[in-house]
């Protein structure tokens, strides 16, 4: 071997070096990533969802825009709303990251909407076929009409009275607060955590959805109240973060301001298009969602106050 072959031979291997040095350093960054995610509560297995601890035993799944949330207790763990098939698959991935060797004692749904309801066959496929189902009696009628494959139909229902579940010494009372949204909404309410758990009536600075369908607004606020006479101090929710009670204040004060606005505007003799376009609450327009569902929010109250003064017979 001459000399320019020795120096060649030793920049290759120098070269190898380099690389090696390279796959290592990105190994690590990879594999450290990885412990931090996991840390951090979030799943690793698909970028869509998390889950996080928020009280004693009490942890919020989310997929996408929703959010769910399950309770570990010495009888097991309780799943609420399964959300959907593919969100069930992170779902109980999350409960056993969350909880290893965890075994699950039910599934609650908090009201029929198959957007919230669906993917309860995957999670009796990974801890038990025979896992119940609880639901509002409502909310039984509903899907037994409804016959989708895909949201299996509760085993034991809740009536308006509630139903305390989990054990006695971190009960877990499931209630019923009234008919806005659908005449199926079930709350929980953990007095040990101080925490409530609601869906769909009552959202994380957020908008309504759309002109609000089928929504009694008047019940709405009183069910929002009744959350408020709970004695909590964080709540979860089908949509948005957690947050405290601040936020259903929040929420019981924009509602009032639409309806106050659109009864003004009515009693102007101004007509749905005309008050879709004059009121504005400036204050609400950071909230989720106010480009494009508030016009929509004013159309659905508007609607709402002038039928129930129709239904007076003012
Ligand atoms: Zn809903």
């Amino acid at each position: 071997m001459n000399n320019i072959d020795q120096k060649s031979t030793l920049l290759q291997w120098k070269m190898v070096q380099l690389w090696m040095l390279a796959i290592l350093v990105l190994l690590l960054l990879v594999l450290s990533i990885g412990v931090m995610a996991k840390a951090e509560g979030k799943s690793t297995r698909s970028s869509a969802s998390e889950w996080f601890k928020v009280a004693d035993n009490t942890y919020v799944f989310r997929y996408k825009f929703y959010y769910t949330m399950f309770v570990n207790t010495t009888k097991g763990v309780i799943a609420f709303d399964p959300l959907s098939n593919n969100a069930a698959e992170d779902y109980a991935k999350a409960i056993r990251e969350a909880v290893p060797e965890a075994k699950l004692n039910s599934i609650v749904y908090t009201h029929w909407h198959t957007d919230h309801s669906t993917g309860a066959n995957v999670l009796r496929r990974e801890f038990g076929k025979d896992i119940p189902i609880l639901a509002h009696a409502n909310t039984l009628a509903r899907l037994k009409r409804l016959k989708d494959s895909d949201v299996p139909l509760p085993t034991k229902v809740v009536s308006n009275d509630g139903m305390t579940i989990a054990d006695k010494k971190n009960p877990i009372e499931l209630k019923y607060l009234g008919h806005a949204h659908t005449n199926s909404m079930l709350i929980a309410f953990l007095p040990k955590q101080k925490l409530v758990f609601g869906v769909d009536f009552v959202n994380h600075d957020s908008m309504g959805w759309r002109d609000l369908p089928g929504v009694d607004v008047d019940n709405l606020i009183t069910m929002q109240k009744k959350l408020l006479e709970l004695d909590f101090e964080t709540i979860t929710f089908g949509h948005g973060r957690p947050g405290g009670r601040d936020v259903v204040k929040r929420q019981i004060a924009y509602y009032e301001a639409l309806v106050d606005e659109t009864s003004k505007a009515i009693n102007k003799g101004m007509s749905e298009d005309q008050a879709a376009e004059v009121i504005t609450l400036e204050r609400y327009k950071d909230w989720a969602n106010y480009d494009y569902w508030f016009t929509l929010n004013v159309r659905g109250v508007y609607r709402f106050v002038k039928e129930k003064s129709a239904n007076k017979g003012t």
